[in-house]
Order: C-alpha cells, then sequence, then structure tokens
C-alpha cells in the first residue's frame, strides 16, 4: 500500500479515537477577513469548557490541526462558536473561508491554553486580530470581573465592525504600523492599569506578547499576575 494512503487510513483511526466529530452549523463573515464559525453536534454535549480554553480542528491533510478559541460553549446543546481571521492561504485560513453549514469537522479538545483564573483583580487583555474570540469569551464569564480589552489590528475599520457585531463595547484598538510604533502605545497603557491592580493575558503575535510582558516586568508586576500565550509568529505554521 502506498504511504501515503497508509498516512490517511492511520489519520482516519487517530481521529476517530481522539477527537470528537461537529457539524458546521452556521459560517459568515461578519467583517473583512473575520468569519463567526458555529460547530454543533451530539459530541459537543456535556463538555467541561471554561474561557480561554482552545480546539484544535483537523483539516483535509493527513496530521494537519489549527488552533481556535470557543468564545462560548453550550455544553447542553452541544454547540461552540470561533471567530477566525483569514490572514491568508495556510489550511487554516482555507477553512475558515471555503467552510459551509453541513460541512463536518473533527475537533480535538476543549484544552487548557490561557486560564487567568488564579490571578485575582479586574482582566487587562492584549492581543490581536487572532484574540478578539478570547477577549470575548473572558468578559462574557466573568460579569463581576471587569476586562480592559486592547487589541492591535491591521484594519481597524473592520475590527469596530466585529466588536458591534459581538456587542463588545469599550475596546481600545491600535492600528497596526510597519515599525511597530503601536507595540509603544499599547505599552503606554500598562503603567495605570499595573496601578489599578490588573491581572494581565497577552496573546496573539508572539513578538507583542514579548514586548508587553518585558515592559510589565521592568513595571515590577510578578508573574502570578500574567498570562501570556502566543498564537502566531511570522515563519511558523501551526503554533501551538
Ligand atoms: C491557543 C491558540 C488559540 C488560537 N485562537 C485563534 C482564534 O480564536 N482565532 C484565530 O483566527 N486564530 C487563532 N489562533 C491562531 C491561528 O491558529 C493561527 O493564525 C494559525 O497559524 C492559522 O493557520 P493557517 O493555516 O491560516 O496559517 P499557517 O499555515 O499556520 O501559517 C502560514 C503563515 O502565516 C503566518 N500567520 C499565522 N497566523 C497569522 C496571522 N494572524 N497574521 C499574519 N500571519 C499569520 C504564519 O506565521 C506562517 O508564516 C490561535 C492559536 C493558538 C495557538
Amino acid at each position: 500500500m502506498p504511504a501515503e494512503s497508509v498516512k490517511g487510513r492511520l489519520d482516519g483511526v487517530l481521529r476517530r479515537m481522539l477527537m470528537r466529530r461537529a457539524t458546521i452549523s452556521a459560517c459568515r463573515p461578519i467583517a473583512e477577513r473575520f468569519h463567526l464559525i458555529t460547530l454543533e453536534g451530539p459530541a459537543l454535549q456535556g463538555m467541561s469548557w471554561a474561557p480561554g480554553q482552545k480546539v484544535q480542528i483537523a483539516m483535509a491533510a493527513p496530521f494537519v490541526t489549527r488552533t481556535y478559541t470557543p468564545i462560548e460553549w453550550d455544553a447542553l446543546t452541544g454547540r461552540t462558536r470561533i471567530l477566525c481571521y483569514v490572514h491568508g492561504e495556510g489550511p487554516g485560513s482555507a477553512w475558515a473561508r471555503d467552510v459551509k453549514p453541513g460541512d463536518e469537522c473533527d475537533v480535538f479538545g476543549p484544552r487548557s491554553s490561557v486560564d487567568p483564573r488564579p490571578a485575582s483583580g479586574p482582566l487587562a487583555v492584549f492581543g490581536d486580530e487572532t484574540s478578539i474570540g478570547l477577549g470575548y469569551a473572558l468578559s462574557g464569564r466573568y460579569p463581576t470581573r471587569s476586562a480592559a480589552l486592547h487589541f492591535e489590528l491591521g484594519d481597524t475599520e473592520a475590527g469596530k465592525h466585529v466588536l458591534k457585531h459581538l456587542d463588545l463595547s469599550g475596546v481600545a484598538l491600535f492600528e497596526k504600523r510597519a515599525d511597530d510604533a503601536h507595540v509603544e502605545q499599547m505599552a503606554a497603557a500598562l503603567p495605570s492599569l499595573v496601578a489599578a491592580g490588573a491581572s494581565f493575558v497577552f496573546a496573539g503575535k508572539a513578538a507583542t506578547v514579548q514586548r508587553l510582558r518585558q515592559s510589565l516586568k521592568q513595571l515590577d508586576v510578578t508573574t502570578p499576575r500574567i498570562t501570556t500565550k502566543a498564537y502566531w509568529a511570522p515563519g511558523k505554521v501551526g503554533l501551538d
């Protein structure tokens, strides 16, 4: 049997063993490059989920998955939604752009990723296009714990449409600049948040996560108040 065929069969067996089958019940672009996708199915019922956790979705090619952040999870009906940013032509971007209602997919998770629960105080979330879903999940789940959201975006107008659609208000948006000067503006927001006793979540582009973390260290903020997760880095595929 050809090696490709063996790989394909093995992938099928592993998927059935480890992953949960879901059906796409809704999907639509809610703004330029941003697609809101609803996954449903009995296999998603009864799952224990916490905001910040991730799912890995199997792509068409054997052993290839891409990672997304559920913005909510209804364990009773077995329904979850993810907000995907179509940045380019990778398998994840192609899947998010082309998927249709009725399509099926295999989901691994939800599994632990970002967990700010041990840290106390209001939350300050910093991210990019890939982390708006995370911000939504974190702010929706803790109604008594305020979450100040900050996103660096290539297209702030599209970002505003997404925020309106998700009914997220009071979000600080930073237009991306080629020289990354906007990251300094994001870092400038940190001292007042530190003074207010916030705990920090940094997710999204690896370099920004690293830069903001360094700024916090200079402000003597200790690790228990900081949660970081790089969602992507230039040149790295399927970073997780
Ligand atoms: C824990 C976790 C949770 C995540 N949650 C979400 C989510 O909810 N929504 C979401 O949209 N994404 C999310 N991501 C990011 C997403 O998994 C990556 O962007 C992934 O690389 C997309 O797969 P792809 O096949 O399109 O690109 P890949 O094949 O993985 O990458 C191709 C190239 O594109 C670059 N690239 C990847 N992402 C970006 C980007 N955003 N902008 C510019 N270049 C990029 C890569 O560095 C690589 O050079 C998450 C990632 C992690 C680790």
